[in-house]
């Protein structure tokens, strides 16, 4: 059996893991404690927010039927939420999600789906992988401290585009292909509150605004009770403000969110920020992931396609497929 070294537990990397570890010896390599990467949930003063991907939707017939067990076992849940659009302070339009085209949620959090998907796997969490070196017999890879972490066959990295070309050989397909894709930063606003607050819907996008979006991160399925909402700042306002000072951020997302939703900020009892520096990515028009058999290297996940959960699973899965035959 051929030794495969996945780089990265976010969901392109674990389904990819999953479907290769029927045919060969699969390692995944995780820098974080946790599983499920951008998929996250965040726990701080008693509340808990999911400050990555705040929902998801599944257009293929592929997605569906991988999302039907997790779904049976109560890890996925459909989020029924009244989404609104806003126009600054002003609402223009309200609708209720429903069953008939379901937003999904991981249940009770985001991050139950990483976790699900991670059981049976060999994974090496706290990992960072930082060097990767080819010779004729295959892979060495190596953490920051330059320990070995073992030979193998085949690399498969599922790290947003940034940190693959930083990982890859610069004379890679993966890394030509990687270095010319530009993602782009959101800020993660999470507040905690001791009373619930009054609003007419639980998801909001938001226009002209330095916000995007507000969502009442506790309406979601089999959370907490306490009331938190989660506030993502547009990819422009992040992009532009990547090296502002964390605490001028927090207090300038604040005062856009009590304006857009009439909230008072004195009410706020727990606040954090979060900077993603890789969130999302326009779409894109190559193809679902890289497989260079010269090299013995793949890539895979969302900025292939697009910075959405479906297209990181559908990335994930469509290296896997390419690389089965290779690796068996
Ligand atoms: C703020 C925000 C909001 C979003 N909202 C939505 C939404 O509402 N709907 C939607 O569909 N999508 C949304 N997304 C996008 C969605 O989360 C991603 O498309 C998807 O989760 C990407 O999965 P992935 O496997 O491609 O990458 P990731 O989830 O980024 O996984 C990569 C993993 O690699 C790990 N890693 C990185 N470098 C190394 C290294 N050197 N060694 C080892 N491990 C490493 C990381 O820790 C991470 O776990 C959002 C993302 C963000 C950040």
């Amino acid at each position: 059996m051929r030794r495969v070294a996945v780089i990265g537990a976010g969901l392109s990397g674990l389904v990819a893991a999953r479907e290769l570890c029927e045919c060969s010896e699969v390692t995944v390599f995780e820098k974080s404690r946790g599983y499920g990467g951008r998929m996250a949930t965040r726990y701080g003063g008693g509340f808990e927010f999911d400050h990555g991907a705040q929902y998801f939707t599944a257009r293929s017939v592929e997605f569906q039927d991988f999302l039907e067990p997790l779904i049976a076992q109560g890890k996925v849940a459909s989020w029924r939420a009244r989404f609104a659009e806003l126009d600054r302070d002003t609402l223009v339009t309200t609708r209720d999600w429903d069953d008939a085209f379901p937003h999904y949620v991981g249940a009770p959090r985001m991050n139950a789906i990483g976790r699900t998907l991670a059981n049976g796997l060999t994974i090496r969490p706290n990992t960072t992988v930082a060097h990767l070196e080819r010779d004729t017999d295959g892979w060495s890879l190596a953490d920051r401290d330059g320990n070995a972490l073992g030979r193998f066959d085949w690399v498969v990295c599922a790290l947003p585009a940034a940190q693959t070309a930083t990982l890859v050989p610069a004379d890679s397909r993966l890394y030509q292909f990687a270095e010319g894709v530009q993602m782009r930063a959101c800020y993660a606003l999470m507040l905690g509150f001791d009373r619930p607050l009054r609003l007419p819907w639980q998801a909001a996008l938001v226009n002209n605004a330095d916000i995007s979006w507000i969502s009442v991160n506790s309406s979601k399925p089999r959370r907490a009770k306490k009331f938190t909402l989660v506030v993502h700042s547009t990819n422009a306002y992040a992009d532009a403000n990547l090296e502002t000072h964390a605490s001028a951020i927090q207090d300038h997302l604040l005062q856009e969110v009590s304006e857009v939703a009439g909230i008072d900020c004195g009410q706020v009892s727990f606040c954090q920020l979060q900077r993603w520096r890789y969130a999302n990515v326009e779409k894109q028009s190559g193809p679902a992931c890289l497989v260079d058999e010269d090299m013995q290297l793949a890539g895979c996940g969302d900025w292939f396609h697009h910075g959405r959960v479906e297209a990181a699973f559908s990335s994930g899965l469509e290296a896997a497929g390419k690389l089965r035959a290779l690796v068996a």
